[in-house]
Protein backbone atom coordinates (compact mmCIF):
# COMPACT_ATOMS: atom_id res chain seq x y z
CA UNK A 1 0.00 0.00 0.00
CA UNK A 2 1.52 3.66 -1.10
CA UNK A 3 2.61 5.50 2.08
CA UNK A 4 0.38 8.28 2.91
CA UNK A 5 1.46 11.71 4.19
CA UNK A 6 0.28 12.45 7.72
CA UNK A 7 0.19 15.78 7.08
CA UNK A 8 -2.60 15.08 4.09
CA UNK A 9 -1.90 16.33 0.74
CA UNK A 10 -0.73 19.77 1.40
CA UNK A 11 2.20 18.15 3.78
CA UNK A 12 2.79 15.70 0.83
CA UNK A 13 3.21 18.81 -1.91
CA UNK A 14 5.35 20.87 0.81
CA UNK A 15 7.51 18.36 0.88
CA UNK A 16 7.39 17.80 -2.43
CA UNK A 17 8.77 21.23 -2.80
CA UNK A 18 11.72 20.54 -0.30
CA UNK A 19 12.56 17.61 -1.81
CA UNK A 20 13.05 19.10 -4.76
CA UNK A 21 14.91 22.05 -4.27
CA UNK A 22 17.35 20.47 -1.59
CA UNK A 23 17.74 18.07 -4.58
CA UNK A 24 18.86 20.83 -7.24
CA UNK A 25 20.65 23.22 -4.46
CA UNK A 26 22.07 21.08 -1.95
CA UNK A 27 22.38 22.32 1.46
CA UNK A 28 22.17 26.20 2.06
CA UNK A 29 24.06 26.61 5.29
CA UNK A 30 22.20 29.16 6.61
CA UNK A 31 22.37 31.21 8.49
CA UNK A 32 25.22 33.56 7.48
CA UNK A 33 26.84 34.23 10.79
CA UNK A 34 29.06 33.29 13.74
CA UNK A 35 27.16 34.35 16.65
CA UNK A 36 23.71 34.37 17.53
CA UNK A 37 24.04 38.10 17.78
CA UNK A 38 25.49 38.75 14.48
CA UNK A 39 22.57 36.58 12.91
CA UNK A 40 19.97 38.60 14.55
CA UNK A 41 21.66 41.76 13.67
CA UNK A 42 22.23 40.67 10.45
CA UNK A 43 17.79 39.99 10.27
CA UNK A 44 17.29 43.43 11.55
CA UNK A 45 19.72 44.98 8.80
CA UNK A 46 18.52 42.45 5.80
CA UNK A 47 14.92 44.09 5.47
CA UNK A 48 14.65 46.08 2.00
CA UNK A 49 18.52 45.71 1.13
CA UNK A 50 20.68 42.83 0.02
CA UNK A 51 22.63 40.36 1.58
CA UNK A 52 25.87 42.13 0.15
CA UNK A 53 25.08 45.13 2.05
CA UNK A 54 24.51 43.53 5.19
CA UNK A 55 27.75 41.87 4.80
CA UNK A 56 29.39 44.75 4.21
CA UNK A 57 27.56 46.80 7.41
CA UNK A 58 28.56 43.63 9.43
CA UNK A 59 32.44 43.79 8.26
CA UNK A 60 32.51 47.45 9.60
CA UNK A 61 30.79 46.31 12.83
CA UNK A 62 33.65 43.88 12.97
CA UNK A 63 36.69 46.31 12.24
CA UNK A 64 35.49 48.51 14.57
CA UNK A 65 35.00 46.03 17.79
CA UNK A 66 31.86 46.49 17.95
CA UNK A 67 29.96 43.32 17.00
CA UNK A 68 28.58 42.73 20.82
CA UNK A 69 25.63 43.60 23.05
CA UNK A 70 27.37 46.37 25.50
CA UNK A 71 29.50 47.92 22.67
CA UNK A 72 26.35 49.08 20.67
CA UNK A 73 24.64 49.68 23.34
CA UNK A 74 26.76 52.17 24.54
CA UNK A 75 27.87 53.65 21.10
CA UNK A 76 25.98 56.52 20.13
CA UNK A 77 23.17 56.39 17.38
CA UNK A 78 25.40 58.07 15.18
CA UNK A 79 28.37 56.07 15.43
CA UNK A 80 26.25 53.30 14.93
CA UNK A 81 24.63 54.82 11.79
CA UNK A 82 27.85 55.55 10.31
CA UNK A 83 28.70 51.69 10.80
CA UNK A 84 25.96 50.42 9.42
CA UNK A 85 25.31 52.71 6.72
CA UNK A 86 25.98 50.25 3.50
CA UNK A 87 23.24 48.10 4.57
CA UNK A 88 20.62 51.48 3.64
CA UNK A 89 18.32 53.32 5.49
CA UNK A 90 20.74 53.37 8.23
CA UNK A 91 19.61 55.38 10.83
CA UNK A 92 16.07 53.82 11.41
CA UNK A 93 18.41 50.35 11.36
CA UNK A 94 20.99 52.03 14.03
CA UNK A 95 17.81 52.55 15.89
CA UNK A 96 16.40 49.16 15.44
CA UNK A 97 19.85 47.51 15.91
CA UNK A 98 19.70 49.42 19.86
CA UNK A 99 16.41 48.61 20.22
CA UNK A 100 17.09 44.77 19.71
CA UNK A 101 20.30 45.14 21.77
CA UNK A 102 18.66 47.09 24.59
CA UNK A 103 16.18 44.15 24.74
CA UNK A 104 18.92 42.11 24.55
CA UNK A 105 20.60 43.53 27.55
CA UNK A 106 17.88 44.51 29.74
CA UNK A 107 15.83 41.24 29.46
CA UNK A 108 18.56 38.81 29.24
CA UNK A 109 21.78 40.67 30.39
CA UNK A 110 23.02 39.89 26.95
CA UNK A 111 22.84 36.54 26.75
CA UNK A 112 20.96 34.26 23.56
CA UNK A 113 21.41 31.46 26.25
CA UNK A 114 18.98 33.19 28.36
CA UNK A 115 16.87 34.37 25.76
CA UNK A 116 16.66 31.23 24.11
CA UNK A 117 15.36 29.20 27.56
CA UNK A 118 11.97 31.71 27.40
CA UNK A 119 8.86 29.93 25.72
CA UNK A 120 8.90 30.41 21.85
CA UNK A 121 5.51 32.12 21.82
CA UNK A 122 6.33 34.62 24.63
CA UNK A 123 9.34 35.23 23.42
CA UNK A 124 7.91 36.03 19.95
CA UNK A 125 5.74 38.30 21.29
CA UNK A 126 8.22 40.02 23.51
CA UNK A 127 10.09 40.47 20.71
CA UNK A 128 7.42 42.03 17.84
CA UNK A 129 7.13 44.36 20.52
CA UNK A 130 10.74 45.72 20.09
CA UNK A 131 11.02 48.76 17.45
CA UNK A 132 11.42 47.70 13.99
CA UNK A 133 10.85 43.56 14.63
CA UNK A 134 8.31 42.61 12.48
CA UNK A 135 6.72 39.23 11.91
CA UNK A 136 9.62 38.36 9.33
CA UNK A 137 12.58 39.11 11.42
CA UNK A 138 11.19 38.00 14.67
CA UNK A 139 10.80 34.41 13.11
CA UNK A 140 14.48 34.79 11.83
CA UNK A 141 15.68 35.60 14.71
CA UNK A 142 13.79 32.54 16.60
CA UNK A 143 14.14 30.38 13.99
CA UNK A 144 18.39 31.12 12.86
CA UNK A 145 19.70 32.69 15.87
CA UNK A 146 17.58 30.68 18.62
CA UNK A 147 16.96 27.55 17.06
CA UNK A 148 13.16 27.47 17.61
CA UNK A 149 10.94 25.54 15.49
CA UNK A 150 9.12 28.68 13.80
CA UNK A 151 9.08 28.95 10.01
CA UNK A 152 9.44 31.84 8.34
CA UNK A 153 7.57 33.68 5.45
CA UNK A 154 8.57 35.82 3.12
CA UNK A 155 7.72 37.45 -0.08
CA UNK A 156 9.29 34.31 -1.91
CA UNK A 157 7.69 31.85 -0.10
CA UNK A 158 4.09 33.18 -1.03
CA UNK A 159 5.26 33.91 -4.93
CA UNK A 160 6.24 30.33 -4.76
CA UNK A 161 3.32 28.52 -3.09
CA UNK A 162 0.58 30.95 -5.23
CA UNK A 163 1.87 29.94 -8.46
CA UNK A 164 1.79 26.17 -7.75
CA UNK A 165 -1.74 26.84 -5.82
CA UNK A 166 -1.00 26.21 -2.94
CA UNK A 167 -2.43 28.65 -1.47
CA UNK A 168 -5.45 30.50 -3.13
CA UNK A 169 -4.66 33.91 -4.42
CA UNK A 170 -8.62 34.68 -4.35
CA UNK A 171 -8.03 34.56 -0.66
CA UNK A 172 -6.30 36.33 2.10
CA UNK A 173 -3.09 34.66 2.80
CA UNK A 174 -1.50 36.81 5.53
CA UNK A 175 1.65 35.72 7.17
CA UNK A 176 0.23 34.02 10.62
CA UNK A 177 -2.00 32.02 7.84
CA UNK A 178 0.94 30.92 5.46
CA UNK A 179 3.05 30.49 8.79
CA UNK A 180 0.19 28.68 10.05
CA UNK A 181 0.27 26.03 6.86
CA UNK A 182 3.56 25.04 7.24
CA UNK A 183 3.45 24.57 11.30
CA UNK A 184 0.50 22.65 10.58
CA UNK A 185 1.66 20.38 7.44
CA UNK A 186 5.18 20.37 8.51
CA UNK A 187 6.50 18.48 12.15
CA UNK A 188 7.91 21.33 14.27
CA UNK A 189 11.73 20.43 13.38
CA UNK A 190 14.41 23.26 13.68
CA UNK A 191 16.71 21.75 10.77
CA UNK A 192 13.62 21.43 8.64
CA UNK A 193 12.21 25.07 9.02
CA UNK A 194 16.11 26.44 8.23
CA UNK A 195 17.13 24.62 5.37
CA UNK A 196 13.83 24.76 3.66
CA UNK A 197 13.06 28.69 4.50
CA UNK A 198 16.78 28.91 2.71
CA UNK A 199 15.81 26.65 -0.37
CA UNK A 200 12.68 29.24 -1.29
CA UNK A 201 15.11 31.90 -1.00
CA UNK A 202 17.34 30.60 -3.26
CA UNK A 203 14.58 29.41 -5.63
CA UNK A 204 13.34 32.31 -5.19
CA UNK A 205 16.04 34.90 -6.34
CA UNK A 206 17.08 32.05 -9.13
CA UNK A 207 14.09 30.95 -10.99
CA UNK A 208 10.56 32.39 -9.56
CA UNK A 209 11.12 36.27 -10.39
CA UNK A 210 8.70 38.51 -9.79
CA UNK A 211 7.82 39.23 -13.63
CA UNK A 212 9.74 36.47 -15.53
CA UNK A 213 9.83 33.33 -13.82
CA UNK A 214 11.99 31.18 -15.30
CA UNK A 215 9.88 27.84 -14.57
CA UNK A 216 11.60 25.87 -17.55
CA UNK A 217 14.88 25.25 -15.69
CA UNK A 218 13.12 25.34 -12.46
CA UNK A 219 13.52 22.54 -9.94
CA UNK A 220 9.72 22.96 -9.48
CA UNK A 221 8.78 23.16 -12.95
CA UNK A 222 7.17 19.39 -13.04
CA UNK A 223 5.01 20.20 -10.13
CA UNK A 224 1.51 20.12 -11.16
CA UNK A 225 -0.36 23.47 -9.79
CA UNK A 226 -2.86 21.90 -8.07
CA UNK A 227 -5.12 24.11 -5.41
CA UNK A 228 -5.56 22.61 -2.14
CA UNK A 229 -8.47 24.15 -0.43
CA UNK A 230 -7.22 25.60 2.78
CA UNK A 231 -10.37 24.57 5.20
CA UNK A 232 -9.56 21.43 4.79
CA UNK A 233 -5.93 21.28 5.72
CA UNK A 234 -4.31 18.78 7.82
CA UNK A 235 -7.93 16.86 7.51
CA UNK A 236 -8.30 15.13 4.13
CA UNK A 237 -8.79 18.53 1.51
CA UNK A 238 -10.37 18.05 -1.04
CA UNK A 239 -8.51 18.92 -4.31
CA UNK A 240 -10.21 21.81 -5.89
CA UNK A 241 -8.14 22.91 -9.95
CA UNK A 242 -7.78 26.53 -10.78
CA UNK A 243 -7.31 27.44 -14.04
CA UNK A 244 -3.09 27.29 -14.63
CA UNK A 245 -2.48 30.71 -14.95
CA UNK A 246 -4.01 32.81 -12.21
CA UNK A 247 -3.53 37.10 -13.05
CA UNK A 248 -1.24 37.96 -10.01
CA UNK A 249 -3.66 39.58 -7.15
CA UNK A 250 -3.12 42.37 -4.84
CA UNK A 251 -2.16 39.94 -2.36
CA UNK A 252 0.74 38.38 -4.06
CA UNK A 253 2.16 42.10 -5.09
CA UNK A 254 1.92 43.41 -1.29
CA UNK A 255 3.57 39.96 -0.37
CA UNK A 256 6.56 41.19 -2.28
CA UNK A 257 7.20 44.00 -0.31
CA UNK A 258 9.71 43.58 2.79
CA UNK A 259 8.13 43.79 5.92
S1 LIG B 1 9.95 29.64 -11.50
FE1 LIG B 1 8.12 28.59 -12.24
S2 LIG B 1 8.43 26.43 -11.71
FE2 LIG B 1 9.87 27.64 -10.48
S3 LIG B 1 8.85 28.04 -8.54
FE3 LIG B 1 8.40 29.77 -9.88
S4 LIG B 1 6.45 29.25 -10.88
FE4 LIG B 1 7.31 27.37 -10.02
Amino acid sequence: MAKTNKYGPAGKRLREIYTRLLDAFGPQHWWPGETPLEVAIGAVLTQNTNWGNVERAIRNLKMANALSGPAIDRMSNERLAELVRPSGYFNVKAARLKAFVSFLMNGYRGDFNRMKCAGTARLREKLLAVNGIGPETADSILLYALEKPVFVIDAYTKRILARHKIVSLSEDWDYPRLQGLFHQCLEPDVDLYNEYHALLVRAGKTFCRPRAPLCRTCPLSEMEPQALEPRALGRAPKPRILKPRTPRSRTLESAERQE
